[in-house]
């Protein structure tokens, strides 16, 4: 029998929200997606996420009873001990009580946690990071997210807010971050930084034969790839930043593996994920510079949404 093997993940994204029926291994078995709609604010699209769960069973042919548990990633800050997100700017969401309303609905239990912290924890019973105790996910996105996996368990934080890797200050009065704040990595090597430097490449326009303000990362890479100097100047910054951020987060919790995901990670070895463990073998803590393993996720795109429906492990973390 696979009843209770199974668990539900949703990924609530800026422009989709994501569903899958998971079993313990983390393999997807179902998976559907409908598009983030947040003009009404949190009401109608818990309603909408729970009638998908709903289509979502009936058409993979399974009922309530066969699921173990729903986990719900966002992206945002959460209460997990309380069950509300506090705080998820992309889609509008302020102290929104989650999982007393889909719990109140289905009668099983019912997770949530920060999107990136699902994917590391994904990474981390079923991907890249399987095996190690102390591992991070480090997502390079539009934003940069993180999550910590320390001894075991997935690590909070006494205020709820830890692992905020993309917002560590690598500029003293350094260019404004979406946070609020001046000098964070995120405004220096996240994908919105590296696009608005790029606008600025002399011909971009005739370049990539296209309006610059539609320019992609993968453009930027392509270029630097061509071997245009300005592209690869670019790129070199990002590895700096996103190489000092790095040597930080080892240096401070001595992470066995970290494991990178995200559009950006997918840019050619040679001028990202190679210079960047160089920077970090050249820079980090001497006893730990060279054992610290740098891998490319496994799981992709699909880690905050395995992880979210594998959150029920995560209990009791401290
Ligand atoms: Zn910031």
């Amino acid at each position: 029998m696979i009843k209770k093997e199974l668990n539900i993940g949703v990924d609530v994204g800026g422009t989709f929200i994501k569903f899958g029926i998971i079993n313990e291994n983390g393999k997807l078995m179902f998976r559907t997606k409908i598009k983030t709609l947040t003009e009404g604010g949190s009401d109608p699209m818990l309603i909408s996420i729970i009638e998908t769960i709903d289509l979502f069973l009936m058409d993979s042919g399974l009922t309530i009873s066969d699921i173990g548990s729903i986990g719900m990633g966002f992206p945002g800050t959460t209460d997990i001990k309380n069950g509300i997100v506090l705080y998820a700017p992309n889609i509008f969401w302020k102290d929104v009580e989650v999982v007393k309303k889909v719990r109140e609905h289905f009668s099983i239990p019912v997770y949530i946690g920060q999107d990136s912290r699902a994917a590391a924890w994904a990474e981390y019973l079923v991907g890249a990071g399987k095996g190690y105790s102390c591992i991070s996910g480090i997502t390079l996105g539009t934003g940069i997210g993180c999550g910590l996996i320390l001894n075991g368990s997935l690590y909070h934080g006494g205020l709820l807010a830890a692992g905020e890797f993309g917002h560590q200050i690598v500029e003293v009065n350094g260019f404004p971050c979406n946070c609020g704040r001046n000098g964070c990595l995120e405004a220096y090597a996240g994908g919105l930084a590296i696009l608005k430097a790029a606008m600025k490449i002399s011909g971009i326009e005739r370049l990539i034969n296209k309006p610059a303000n539609e320019i992609s990362v993968s453009d930027v890479f392509s270029l630097a790839g061509n071997g245009n100097t300005e592209a690869l100047g670019i790129i070199d910054s990002v590895v700096k930043y996103l190489g000092i951020g790095l040597v930080n987060l080892i240096n401070l919790t001595s992470l066995e593996l970290i494991s990178l995901t995200g559009g950006i990670s997918n840019a050619p070895d040679e001028l990202l994920f190679n210079p960047l463990k160089r920077f970090v073998q050249e820079r980090a803590y001497p006893v730990v510079a060279n054992r610290v393993k740098i891998v490319k996720s496994i799981l992709g795109d699909d880690a905050p949404l395995i992880g979210a429906s594998l959150l029920h492990l995560s209990q009791n973390e401290k």
